[in-house]
């Protein structure tokens, strides 16, 4: 079977030790190519490496809305100078209100001190984003969305702004259900992580079935959002702090949880976000 990784971070830190092997592990396992999403400018030239060494790895480039207070005077122009060098896809991008109730809250209970600097408002970010998904949709490349407590403004901004003709991926949609159909009007193609595998994240599991089936994909957001872990096929920790994290060859066990949740067989699955995958990615894959 031919696996797709819709969103990845290959280069994060934490699968710095092992990261070859890990890559190896994911490839035997059946995964053919993985979205390698750089959050900042510190993650691109990682990123790049990784796509030179490997077919499989789809580099993608862009500035994640926790990351803003990193931006260099010249981020725009490097950020195209990357998207110059290979094959990219943007991303990842997007909008996140959760963050900043969560920097308030630490600050209002003493954890951090009030002057310690958060993540960037939401004004911030919205400009951010707009500015890459405008750049998207100029050279036609698919964008990669992060998007948490935001969805309004995120229907409002790819409402009104241009947006890439190929189309553009929600990773790990966790919006409301009723708006499933009018984002994928839009252009939207939503990626299942098994993170929603747990118990409490019956909410998100529901809008999963709404998702039109030409539009699902599938993701690990390895090292992040673990399957629980009676599913975690490929347990893993990180090196330096022993802290779980997750595999990215563990993406065969979030297949098999999507395909229980649509009561599909695996291999029906499997070809359908083949075809979805190439959909959106095909453009930029070499
Ligand atoms: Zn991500």
């Amino acid at each position: 079977m031919r696996l797709y990784d819709a969103h990845n971070h290959l280069q994060d830190e934490r699968l710095k030790s092992r990261r070859e092997e890990v890559f190896a592990q994911a490839v035997r396992s059946g995964v053919v190519r993985m979205v390698v999403n750089g959050a900042c400018e510190a993650d691109w030239g990682e990123v790049l490496g990784l796509a030179r060494a490997h077919p499989e790895v789809l580099p993608s480039f862009g500035y994640h809305p926790w990351y803003l207070r990193e931006r260099t005077a010249d981020w725009q122009q490097r950020l195209v100078e990357y998207l110059d060098r290979i094959p990219s896809a943007v991303g990842e991008i997007g909008l996140d209100r959760w963050i900043l109730d969560r920097h308030q809250r630490a600050v209002k209970t003493g954890g951090l001190s009030p002057a310690a600097s958060g993540p960037a408002p939401l004004e911030e970010q919205a400009e951010v984003f707009t500015w890459q998904l405008r750049l998207a949709a100029e050279r036609n490349l698919p964008v990669s969305i992060h998007c948490l407590q935001a969805w309004g403004l995120l229907h409002d901004i790819l409402r009104r702004e241009p947006r890439p003709a190929c189309g553009f991926l929600l990773h790990s949609y966790g919006g409301p259900v009723e708006l499933v159909r009018p984002l994928a009007d839009l252009g939207a193609y939503y990626s299942l992580p098994g993170f929603y595998a747990h118990e409490r994240k019956q909410r998100q599991r529901e809008a999963f079935k709404q998702v039109p089936f030409n539009r699902l994909l599938i993701e690990t957001d390895a090292p992040d959002q673990s399957l629980p872990g009676d599913r975690n096929r490929f347990p893993l920790a990180d090196g330096a702090t022993g802290k779980p994290i997750n595999h990215p060859a563990n993406l065969a066990a979030v297949y098999a949880f999507g395909a229980e949740l649509l009561g599909q067989s695996i291999s029906e699955l499997a070809n359908q976000v083949e075809q979805n995958f190439l959909e959106l990615f095909g453009g930029v894959c070499r």
